[in-house]
């Protein structure tokens, strides 16, 4: 993938510039998403004619772009999100970085953004995160969120794949998503727009699918609802929960509880979690690491389904459970799902987990937190 004449990311090449008036911290206790940035940013600048640059790791600061640029006419922009984690002894780790880097080089191949070394650009990633570590609140729950993110950056407005791009990483010190314990959350099923089409971009991490999202979240908060849950097709097919990879938990009648989620069908972005939660239950299932509380006739299946199945689960009482999974909430619960003009109603567990989810999501936070030893958690 990296076999390109011109020059990739190289670590070694760093040049630092170290912040000369540090922020102040922000209180944790009122800390909002992704408002306030740490004192450094990382930026490695692309052009078509030499490859990658020489990477930059200096205060965050304002760019200085030219109007004409690719990125504020085209789209040309792609994104990741990944949490570094600090646990008590001060260690801190990130959660398997390289699935965000993978994503992050599909996603630039797709809108025709150069592709990158992912090994060097955690190597730089970790450089950032040691330089602003004392931003991670030292409190339970809390996180570093890395936003890597790409753009087209060439001064023209032909179109045509970008001859200049820059990767750059900003991050954000970011409080737990549920500060009082699991809120389920009510979501509205549109059927008036699509997420994404067969041939698409929605299996991609680009910044064009937000935008085209919003509307459809603005609508469902107009109707009282948290989030939408986006269907495809004419049979409704669940896709995702909002900006969240959607899972559904039926009992069947053989005794067997299965736990589904559509398939990476090119419409579906494949969220870090969504393989994690797959991965887990997986390895109970195989009895290779036995997850306690989790069903053990467990069946993991990754299949299409439709709102006719989760409606009529639901009213049969087969239904247990439907969540969403992403890397902000990690696991969120849904109690609600507004389906042409009627809402029907899901179980949740008593602290608004489900059977299923609750174990899986311990056994997910454990080990993003230090408190299980794990391969997906690499040191800072
Ligand atoms: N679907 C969409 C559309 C998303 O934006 C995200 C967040 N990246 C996810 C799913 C979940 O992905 P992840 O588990 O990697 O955060």
């Amino acid at each position: 993938r990296f076999h390109s004449t011109q020059a990739d990311v190289q670590a070694s090449r760093v040049q630092v510039e170290l912040s000369q008036n540090r922020k102040p911290r922000p209180d944790p206790a009122n800390l909002s998403f992704g408002k306030v940035f740490t004192d450094h940013m990382l930026t490695i600048p692309w052009k078509a004619s030499s490859g990658w640059g020489a990477p930059q790791i200096h205060p965050y600061r304002p760019f200085s772009l030219e109007p004409s640029v690719g990125v504020f006419h085209y789209a040309q922009c792609l994104f990741e999100g990944l949490k570094a984690y600090r646990d008590e002894t001060g260690k801190v780790t990130l959660f398997r970085p390289d699935m965000n880097m993978e994503r992050m080089n599909t996603s630039a191949q797709r809108i025709a953004l150069p592709a990158f070394n992912g090994d060097e650009v955690i190597e730089l990633l970790k450089q950032l995160i040691r330089l602003d570590k004392d931003w991670i609140p030292n409190v339970p729950g809390y996180s570093l969120y890395i936003r890597p993110t790409m753009i087209g950056s060439q001064p023209v407005i032909g179109i045509a794949p970008p001859s200049e791009a820059l990767l750059f990483v900003i991050c954000s010190p970011v409080g737990p998503y549920y500060p009082e314990g699991f809120k389920p959350v009510a979501l509205y099923g549109t059927t008036e727009y699509s997420r994404a089409a067969p041939g698409g971009i929605g299996a991609y991490k680009l910044g064009a699918n937000y935008a085209a999202g919003l509307i459809a979240q603005k609508e469902a908060a107009k109707k009282g609802y948290v989030q939408n849950l986006w269907l495809h097709g004419p049979e409704h097919h669940v896709t995702e929960v909002g900006t969240m990879n959607a899972f559904a938990v039926f009992k069947r009648p053989d005794g067997t509880t299965e736990i589904a989620t559509p398939p990476l069908d090119g419409m579906i972005l494949p969220g870090i979690t969504r393989d994690s939660v797959l991965n887990i239950a997986r390895d109970h299932v195989a009895g290779k690491y036995k997850i306690a509380g989790l069903p053990d006739k467990l069946v993991v299946s990754e299949r299409q389904m439709t709102m006719r199945e989760v409606k009529e689960a639901a009213q049969s009482g087969s239904l247990v459970e439907f969540f969403g999974t992403g890397t902000a909430a990690v696991i969120s619960p849904v109690n609600k799902i507004g389906y042409l003009g009627e809402d029907i109603q899901i179980p949740t567990g008593p602290d608004g987990m489900g059977p299923v989810s609750r174990p899986i999501w311990q056994q997910l936070v454990g080990i993003q937190t230090g408190i299980i030893q794990h391969p997906w958690s690499v040191v800072v």
